[in-house]
């Protein structure tokens, strides 16, 4: 017994002041000076704590000598790590609890908290009794036991690799080019820390370095994206590569972030007769990690030229809108397609549709176009122009046809807009249109994720008379019960639907049965896309309100619409 209480780690000095025995405050102090790491040490007989002064300057605390400290720590640790920490800090030594490693994040000077880990070990004393609780803390948003992010090889270092490679390499001994990428490391960093950021980084350079060792290096290109050249594999190579590094990170990163996983994304290309320079192997890469993250992300794509032809065709067609744009949009017109009575069969409006005929690069299907503008935001301005230019024409047909639609096709984007309405609303003053025979198109996509938005847009709309369309119902996921609460005029049946009804009983009974339900709560329903005869019969007794489609006329321009409608009076 007498043996142990010399055996203390601290003793009391004058008066009640602890002192620290030398030997041990001598090999403390060295060890500190020698480390990144924050160092502890304990006499689990009094409780008290001796801390490094770094510990002590990074979370402020009292004194680098503490009894009893889970107060201080209750300040400074997170509060949802709270429990685990109180609770590893009060079994150590307790029950063969002999190892403490835990993570936890703590407050530091500047107010930021800071993800740490804390792994410590209990001594005992000859008597069996636990004696010492000894330590490392490591602040995992600045050093790692692989050193920091300053030191990851830097892009330089990639391009003179890549220059020598390819300078040396034959055809015949492909090698690859890899750039791995971390998901939404923005949404990361604000929803942890920048600091936490940096760890993450840091983490996910060591499981590539580790995943790959000694069949290539791992270059940092920005702050979230490395860049891994590998000799001689195939594609499966390193999609089995890949899929090891997403399961090395799941398993890491789950030990540190709970409710978050970390998701990298990553493009590869090979050296080949058109990859064959350093700019060429790092553009193909940066355009396969683009595709593979706009097409959902934690996912490896093998570059393919069709990917930089199609990019490229982007780039321009989106500075060909632009120069358009300046000039008021000179080379888009629209054409009209028109809606026909099922049950006449005469005419009972038109559908305006852009056209775009491009001097550099010809007539551009809107399927192109539109997503580029929508993108762009263009669709705002020329979709203006679209509504106005439609109403002029549709003046025109008034004349023959009172009761004459025009419709016209809304992006998500211009519905947004807050003054969509009230855009809308001067327009129709303008050009003096009777509201009540306009139909704006809305694809069911942009309706169902906008709901909020829409529904107040809707009512203003509504409120100036326009009646509203669902495009391309059944491409999207809005349920017959959300219909419900919509209050539109019109469902607008996607074309799939005629197709599948040819071939399916039960795809015809659906389509009954939504047209049924359409009509329940006082919808009129369009079937798109009738091509042929044998489609209309087919859906014609099913209850259809409208046709369109190419079997009733193709989109035309003005002109011919006016003549069709003269020729029908
Ligand atoms: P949408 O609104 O579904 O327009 C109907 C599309 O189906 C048109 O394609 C039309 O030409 C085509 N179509 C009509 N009948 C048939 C048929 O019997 N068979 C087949 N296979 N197709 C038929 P288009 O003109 O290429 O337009 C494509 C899409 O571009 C439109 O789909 C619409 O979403 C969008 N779009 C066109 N003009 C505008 C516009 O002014 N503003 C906006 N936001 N989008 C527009
Ligand atoms: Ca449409
Ligand atoms: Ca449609």
């Amino acid at each position: 017994m007498k043996k142990t209480t010399e055996r203390n780690v601290f003793s009391k000095g004058d008066g009640d002041k602890l002192k620290i025995q030398d030997g041990i405050k001598d090999i403390f102090t060295v060890l500190s000076e020698l480390t990144d790491n924050y160092l502890y040490i304990s006499d689990m007989k009094t409780g008290v704590f001796l801390y490094s002064p770094q510990l002590v300057e990074i979370f402020q605390l009292p004194s680098n000598i503490l009894k009893n400290p889970l107060p201080v720590w209750k300040e400074i640790v997170h509060p949802e790590d709270w429990e685990e920490f109180e609770k590893a800090n009060t079994g150590i030594g307790k029950n063969g609890n002999n190892y403490h490693s835990i993570y936890f994040r703590a407050k530091a000077f500047d107010g930021e908290y800071v993800l740490m880990k804390c792994r410590g070990k209990v001594v005992f004393d000859d008597g069996g009794e636990p004696f010492i609780f000894t330590g490392i803390m490591t602040e995992l948003g600045f050093a790692n036991k692989r050193g920091s992010l300053s030191s990851i090889q830097t892009r330089k270092r990639l391009n003179k690799i890549l220059d020598e490679k390819c300078l040396n390499s034959s055809l015949s001994e492909q090698f690859a080019v890899i750039e791995i990428d971390i998901d939404n490391m923005e949404q990361l960093n604000a929803m942890y820390s920048r600091k936490t950021g940096d760890f993450i980084i840091q983490e996910v350079y060591n499981i590539l370095t580790d995943v790959l060792k000694d069949k290539g290096k791992v270059y940092k290109l920005e702050a979230n994206c490395f860049c891994v050249v590998i000799d001689t594999v195939t594609e499966n190579d390193i999609a089995s590569l890949f899929s090891e590094i997403q399961n090395e990170i799941d398993s890491v990163m789950s030990q540190y972030l709970s409710t978050e996983s970390i998701h990298v994304s990553a493009g590869c290309t090979f050296y080949t007769d058109d990859v064959s320079n350093r700019d060429t192997l790092l553009r193909s890469c940066d355009v396969a990690l683009r595709y593979a993250k706009n097409n959902s992300k934690n996912h490896l794509t093998f570059y393919d030229n069709s990917m930089w032809e199609r990019e490229k065709r982007k780039y321009l067609m989106n500075t060909l809108l632009e120069k358009s744009s300046k000039r008021k949009f000179p080379d888009f017109y629209l054409q009209y397609q028109p809606l026909i009575l099922a049950d006449s069969q005469k005419i009972h409006g038109v559908e305006a549709l852009l056209r775009w005929n491009c001097p550099e690069l010809g007539a551009v299907s809107p399927v192109e176009f539109i997503p580029a503008l929508e993108q762009n935001g263009l669709i705002v301005p020329l979709g203006l122009a679209v509504f106005r230019q439609a109403i002029k024409d549709g003046k025109k047909y008034l004349a023959y046809s009172p009761d004459f639609y025009m419709s016209v096709n809304v992006s998500v984007k211009q519905i947004t807009q807050s003054d969509f309405a009230e855009e809308i609303s001067r327009i129709i003053e303008e050009e003096q249109f009777p509201p009540e025979n306009i139909v704006l198109e809305l694809t069911e996509s942009c309706i169902v994720e906008n709901i909020d938005e829409f529904n107040s847009t809707l009512q203003k709309l509504k409120l100036l008379g326009l009646k509203i369309a669902i495009d391309d119902f059944g491409t999207g996921y809005s349920s017959l019960g959300l219909l419900k609460n919509l209050h539109v005029d019109y469902l607008k049946l996607d074309k799939l639907f005629i197709r599948d009804i040819m071939h399916s009983l039960e795809s015809k009974m659906f389509i009954k049965t939504v047209i049924e339900f359409a009509h329940f709560i006082g919808y009129k329903v369009l079937q798109e896309g009738v091509e042929t005869e044998e489609e209309f019969n087919e859906i014609k007794p099913l209850g259809i309100d409208y046709i369109q489609g190419y079997l009733f006329g193709r989109p035309q321009n003005a002109e011919q619409i006016t003549e069709k409608l003269c020729r029908a009076m």
